[in-house]
């Protein structure tokens, strides 16, 4: 019994282990489902640099435009506003350095100086006890019936504060005549401090403070809050800070899709087709997201320009650009869970390129694509057919005044192209037998002076992806425009047959039977130089398409891909961006 029993057990244990055994192999084996892993975004909050370093400013207005009121804080390191003090008796206030400044009507500023008839003085009469709120000190002051007071935030305590006097002495005598000596002390600020004023009169609401944490101001709105500051007008709060213990830094706290409403007319246009707008957004969002710490040495993260990315709020946003940036919302560009660094250029010329052969570091989504849409379009870009002209002594003074050791230019070659046919290596021969290049897109730009990678010298033009460059042209009509046929054009017989095209084509026009003239387009791409030197007519010539770096997504790309070939805005981002995916910031897909 005992025996059987064993051996019952025995075996049962053997299957159980055989079973286990089995389902850990097959748990082994079976594919894991992917699992989404948040991007490591600091906050939804972005810091936007509005005056900073050189351009801050003494004083700034700030005019809230659909609420009433201001709150006084600072944001904590999670960006979020912490609420010290309100002001809710008017809509226009001014950040001052907290020196004696005069208010210059005419420009709606306060100025260093204590001439004119509005002066802010920077003497006060500071009472000694600090409270430990805002409410506490108000309440102190009314009890005690203190002149012209206000409150400042110094020390992480709040004091009741009196009047503003241009020098120690005044500030003196007027609390020796209200008998506040003792309890008070004549304070001048340091170079830190900050006064509030209300706009126009030299009435101080408030005064702040601290190394610690830097003055934060958040217009009041029962809404979405919207702020007019030097005649442009921003969602979100605005920091201030003495960097130097001189004038204002100004930063503007705003969330990071009201940030993108901000770029969107600025960087494309706000009457773009909706998917480009889209893609753009989506575009301008991972690149605000892949350079939070582009200025952290200024305590911000973005600047307001080209550097990073045009930004005015909202003065030019519109209906059509809030949608994109609405039905896009919180989409970001990512690459193996990664943000992407999402560069974009006003025209590929046919074709963009990899960034190693423009900034010499490879990255695995920005590889070089040929782009067949945008010379759909090209009659709508500015400039985008350019030639560059230069003698053979203003191409030496040039490249000599950049750094190039060499006599006189006598011959320009491009002697190697990019596998999309863009520029990559430039060979010069000065007169006196010297050979040497030029490489990398970005050096190539400057060094010759041309807008772009896409061109040929000495005549040549590169393929621009358009075959109406020649007489090999044809277009068919698609759902939503025409639709340019590159290549060998094929056609579907009666019984289904696919039949290359080959001699004459004949088109159907209203009263007429045409012929249709066509090649197979054979292009390669820029490159070889019909001159040998470089030259036309003695001079060197450079001629191409598109403008900017070329790197990422073209803006009139997406915007021919959008308007001219009925495509999404993913469809734009995958085109241009190889191997990527669209998630949101906890890392699970959008799209
Ligand atoms: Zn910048």
């Amino acid at each position: 019994m005992n025996i059987k029993k064993q051996r019952t057990n025995s075996a049962t244990r053997a299957k159980i282990y055989s079973l286990a055994a089995v389902v850990a192999i097959l748990l082994a084996l079976a594919p894991l489902p992917p699992r989404a892993v948040a991007l490591s975004l600091p906050s939804d909050t972005v810091r936007v640099g509005l005056y900073y370093g050189s351009n801050a400013l003494p004083s700034a207005n700030l005019q809230n435009s659909v609420g009433y009121g201001y709150d006084f804080g600072y944001f904590d390191s999670d960006r979020k506003f912490v609420k010290l003090a309100e002001y809710t008796s008017g809509d226009s206030i001014s950040m001052l350095r907290d020196v004696n400044m005069y208010y210059d009507s005419t420009n709606n500023a306060y100025k260093v100086g204590s001439t004119g008839n509005t002066v802010v003085g920077c003497f006060h009469i500071q009472f000694n006890n600090g409270r430990s709120s805002y409410a506490d000190a108000v309440e102190a002051a009314q009890s005690q019936g203190i002149p012209n007071y206000f409150i400042k935030y110094v020390g992480g305590e709040f004091h009741v504060c009196s009047g503003n006097y241009t020098t120690a002495a005044a500030a003196e005598t007027a609390m020796a005549n209200l008998g506040f000596g003792g309890n008070a002390a004549v304070n001048a600020g340091t170079s830190q401090t900050i006064s509030v004023v209300s706009t126009g009169t030299n009435r101080v609401i408030f005064e702040f403070d601290s190394s610690n944490v830097k003055l934060a101001v958040r217009p009041k709105s029962s809404g979405k809050a919207l702020t007019w500051f030097k005649g442009y007008k921003y969602y979100g709060a605005f920091q201030y800070n003495r960097a130097s213990g001189g004038d204002l830094t100004i930063i503007n706290f705003v969330l990071m899709d009201d940030y993108v409403k901000g770029v969107l007319p600025y960087e494309m246009g706000n009457t773009w087709p909706l998917e480009a707008l889209k893609a753009q957004a989506v575009c301008a969002r991972t690149y605000a997201a892949a350079n939070l710490d582009k200025h952290s040495s200024y305590g911000f993260d973005l600047c307001d320009t080209d550097d990073c990315q045009v930004y005015y709020g909202t003065n030019s946003a519109n209906a059509l650009t809030d949608q994109a940036v609405n039905e896009t919302a919180g989409m970001y560009i990512t690459y193996n869970g990664a943000i992407c660094t999402t560069f974009y250029t006003a025209s590929d010329g046919g074709a963009t390129e990899s960034v190693v052969n423009v900034w010499g570091s490879s990255i695995p989504y920005l590889i070089g694509v040929t782009d067949p849409y945008e010379a759909d379009v090209a009659s709508q870009i500015s400039n985008y057919a350019w030639t560059v002209k230069y003698t053979p002594q203003e191409l030496t003074t040039r490249l000599n005044a950049r750094g190039y050791t060499c006599a006189t230019i006598k011959s320009v070659a491009i002697t190697s192209t990019t596998p999309t046919g863009n520029a990559k290596e430039i060979t010069l021969t000065d007169v006196n037998g010297k050979v040497f290049t030029v490489t990398n897109g970005d050096r190539i730009r400057s060094a010759f002076g041309v807008p772009a990678i896409r061109f040929g010298v000495g005549g040549s033009t590169p393929d621009n992806g358009n075959s109406n460059s020649g007489a090999s042209s044809v277009y068919v009509l698609g759902n939503s425009g025409t639709i340019s046929v590159n290549g060998d054009l094929f056609v579907v017989s009666a019984n289904g047959s696919i039949e290359s095209v080959s001699g004459g084509l004949y088109a159907l026009s209203g009263d007429d039977v045409v012929e249709v003239t066509y090649s197979a387009d054979t292009s390669t791409g820029g490159g070889s130089s019909p001159s040998s030197d470089g030259k036309v007519d003695g001079n060197f010539v450079f001629q191409g398409f598109g403008r900017g770096h070329n790197v990422g997504m073209s803006q009139w790309g997406a915007y021919s891909m959008a308007k001219v070939h009925g495509k999404t805005f993913d469809e734009i981002i995958h085109f241009y961006f190889t191997g990527v995916e669209i998630t949101y910031a906890d890392g699970t897909r959008a799209i």
